[in-house]
């Protein structure tokens, strides 16, 4: 119990320091829709800034001593994530058949202005 509520502690840290929009450098504050989606040890967290509309993403994860954090401006809103988080992973043939789809050397054809 004690183990989980020190994870708990550095999580809440992380997420306490997610607190200024990184393209326009406004302070997000209380105001901000910091919403997340949480699986074991894994968060993602997501936040619009209130002034620039901007989404940025961070994935969180608690590992044994404390927390490992990546972030990155996005342009998926929410319902995205919500709806990408819930599809099914693609396997190692789908990567491999993307790659080789992508690496054609007609590819332009298929693209559409
Ligand atoms: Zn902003």
């Amino acid at each position: 119990m004690l183990k989980s509520d020190k994870k708990s502690s550095a999580l809440q840290k992380t997420l306490s320091l997610i607190d200024k929009c990184p393209t326009c450098n406004a302070m997000y504050g209380k105001s901000a829709k910091k919403m997340s989606i949480s699986d074991k040890n894994t968060h993602l967290v997501h936040v619009t800034c209130h002034k620039c509309q901007s989404n940025f993403l961070a994935v969180v994860l608690e590992i044994a001593r404390g927390t490992s954090t990546v972030g990155m401006v996005t342009d998926l809103n929410f319902d995205d994530l919500q709806r990408l988080y819930k599809i099914d992973r693609i396997s190692l043939n789908e990567a491999i058949e993307g790659s080789k789809f992508l690496n054609k050397k007609d590819f332009t054809k298929y693209l559409t202005k």
